[in-house]
C-alpha cells in the first residue's frame, strides 16, 4: 500500500479502485446489502455529468418528465423478452402496512395488507411509460414523442461493486417515439453519438461504439448499441446504450396513430441510458497510484489554492493568497482556498492530490515575496513557478492541457492495446495475458460466441463495422465473416 493508504495498480486493480473510491470519499457501502451511499464529493461529480449531459439532451429537443417508480406487475410482463431479462433481479412490493406483533415488541407485516397486484420497484421504465404513451399518442401529429427522465432503479443484483454494478442506481433513461423505422433507426444512432460526444467533451475518454450481439442486446430490443471503454487493467467497460425496440413495445401497449392518410398505425420506439456507471469508469480510466485524476471539465473543483503559512506571516499569505484567488476566479468558477489551520500542509497536498483536483496552487512566504506562485497539476505531478500577472492565462492553458493530454492518453491506451487477431490461438493469448481488446472476425453464431467465452472469459462488446465489411474468417469456426467485432473480458 502507498503512503495515501491505496493498493497500487500494479499489484491489485480491483483493490486499488476500491480504495480510489474510499480515500477521495467518492462513496461507501450502505447498511443495505449491494446498495451504497454516494457521498458529497461523489455526488458532486454526478451532478456535473448530469448538467453536462443534461444539456446535450434538451439541446436536441427532449423534455424531461418523470414517471412512477412503481410498475404493476402484468405491465413488466406484457413484453415477453422484456420481462424474461428482467424477471431474476426483481424487487417486488406486496404489502402496504406494518402491524404490532401480539408480544407489543416489534412489527410485522400486516396480512391484511396484501396488494390486489403486486407492484415492481422499476428495473427500467419502458413498460410504465408506454401504458401512458398509448394516452398521449393518437395522432401523427403527436410525434415524434421526446422524453427523458432522471431517476433511480432497482436491479437484484448478487455481486456488487460502487459505482460499476449495484443494487440501486442513478440514471437518465430516454424515451421516444417515431412514425417511420428510418426516424428511429437515426435516432439511436444520434444518441450513441451523443454519449461519445459527451464522453469525448467531458470525461477525456475516448471509447468503441457499436451493435451489441444477440446474447447482450437489452430484453425487449430487436437492436442494441453500446459505449465500451478501455480501462487500465484492459478491460471494457460498457457506460452507455442505446435500443432500437422497433414496434415490440408499440404493440403490446397498443400504441397507435393515425398517420396524414388516416390509416391506424403502429410506431417505432428508443430508449438510451447512461447510468452511475460513468462515476465509475471516470474513476477507472484516468486515477494512479495517488489518487483519483480528474479532467477539469468534470471535476468539481477545478483550482485549490493552499496558503502555506505559520502564525506570524499568517494574514499576510492568507490576504496574498485572496488576491490570487481574485485574479483566477475571473474566468474560472470552481476555485477553492483552503485555509485550514489544524491539519498540515502536507495532509492538504495528500487530500487534494487523492481527490483529483487538477491544479493545486501552492502559495508560501517565498513565493509571496517573489510575486509567485507555484502551480501543480495533478495528472502528472509537475510544478511550474508562475508569476503573479500570468496566473490566470497559465492556470486556463494549464486546464485545456489537462483536459486534453489525458483524452490522448486515454486514446492511445485504446489504440495501443486493440490487437487485430486472426488466429484463435493469438487470440486466447491476448485475454490470458491481459493484453486489452481483440479486433476479430466473427460468424455470428451463438455457439461460437459461447464457446469463445468459456475459453477466454472474453465476450463480444460491440460490432466495429456496421456496414463495411472487413472479409475474414471467423476467429473460433473459421468459417468466412465479414462482421470484425470488438471481443473483451469487461466489468
Ligand atoms: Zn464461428
Amino acid at each position: 500500500m502507498t503512503e495515501k493508504g491505496i493498493t497500487p495498480r500494479g499489484e491489485n486493480y480491483s483493490q486499488w479502485y476500491l480504495d480510489i473510491i474510499e480515500r477521495a470519499e467518492l462513496a461507501e457501502n450502505s447498511s443495505v446489502r449491494g446498495c451504497m451511499v454516494i457521498k458529497p464529493y461523489g455526488y458532486a461529480i454526478w451532478e456535473k455529468i448530469q448538467k453536462g449531459l443534461d444539456k446535450m439532451i434538451k439541446e436536441s429537443g427532449v423534455e424531461n418528465a418523470y414517471f412512477p417508480l412503481f410498475i404493476p406487475k402484468s405491465f413488466l410482463s406484457r413484453e415477453a423478452s422484456h420481462i424474461k431479462g428482467f424477471a431474476k433481479e426483481c424487487a417486488i412490493v406486496t404489502h402496504h402496512r406494518l402491524k404490532e406483533t401480539e408480544d407489543g415488541k416489534g412489527v410485522e407485516v400486516d396480512p391484511e395488507s396484501k396488494l390486489e397486484e403486486e407492484l415492481i420497484v422499476r428495473p427500467t421504465s419502458e413498460t410504465i411509460m408506454y401504458d401512458t404513451f398509448s394516452r398521449w399518442i393518437t395522432s401523427w401529429r403527436d410525434l415524434p414523442l421526446k422524453l427523458n427522465q432522471w431517476a433511480n432503479i432497482v436491479r437484484w443484483e448478487k455481486r456488487t461493486r460502487p459505482f460499476l454494478r449495484t443494487t440501486e442506481f442513478l440514471w437518465q433513461e430516454g424515451h421516444t417515439v417515431h412514425s417511420t423505422q428510418k426516424e428511429a433507426k437515426e435516432e439511436v444512432l444520434g444518441r450513441l453519438a451523443m454519449y461519445t460526444e459527451f464522453a469525448r467533451q467531458y470525461l477525456a475518454m475516448d471509447m468503441y461504439f457499436g451493435k451489441k450481439s444477440e446474447s447482450e442486446k437489452f430484453a425487449g430490443a430487436v437492436d442494441t448499441y453500446g459505449v465500451e471503454a478501455m480501462m487500465q487493467d484492459g478491460k471494457a467497460l460498457q457506460f452507455g446504450t442505446s435500443h432500437n425496440l422497433g414496434q415490440n413495445f408499440s404493440k403490446v401497449f397498443n400504441i397507435q396513430y393515425t398517420d396524414k392518410k388516416g390509416e391506424l398505425k403502429y410506431p417505432w420506439q428508443t430508449s438510451w441510458g447512461v447510468s452511475t456507471r460513468m462515476v465509475g469508469a471516470l474513476v477507472m480510466a484516468h486515477s494512479d497510484d495517488n489518487g483519483l485524476v480528474l479532467p477539469p471539465s468534470i471535476a468539481p473543483v477545478q483550482v485549490v489554492l493552499v496558503p502555506i503559512f505559520k502564525d506570524l506571516n499568517k494574514e499576510k499569505i492568507i490576504r496574498y493568497t485572496k488576491d490570487v484567488y481574485k485574479e483566477i476566479t475571473r474566468k474560472i468558477d470552481n476555485v477553492k482556498i483552503d485555509e485550514r489551520d489544524f491539519v498540515s500542509v502536507g495532509f492538504k497536498f495528500n487530500e487534494w492530490e487523492k481527490k483529483g483536483i487538477p491544479i493545486r496552487v501552492e502559495i508560501g512566504e517565498k513565493e509571496m515575496k517573489e510575486g509567485a506562485v507555484v502551480l501543480v497539476r495533478r495528472d502528472t505531478l509537475e510544478k511550474r513557478n508562475v508569476k503573479y500577472g500570468n496566473v490566470l492565462d497559465e492556470v486556463v492553458l494549464l486546464l485545456e492541457e489537462i483536459q486534453s493530454s489525458l483524452y490522448e492518453k486515454s486514446k492511445e491506451l485504446l489504440i495501443s492495446k486493440t490487437h487485430r487477431i486472426e488466429e484463435y490461438k493469438e487470440f486466447k493469448k491476448v485475454f490470458s495475458e491481459n493484453k486489452g481488446f481483440a479486433l476479430a472476425n466473427w460468424c455470428g453464431s451463438k455457439e461460437c460466441e459461447e464457446n469463445i467465452k468459456y475459453e477466454t472469459k472474453a465476450t463480444t462488446r460491440c460490432l466495429r463495422t456496421e456496414g463495411e465489411g472487413v472479409l475474414g474468417k471467423c476467429i473460433y469456426c473459421g468459417k468466412e465473416s465479414t462482421e470484425e467485432w470488438i471481443f473483451a473480458k469487461s466489468y
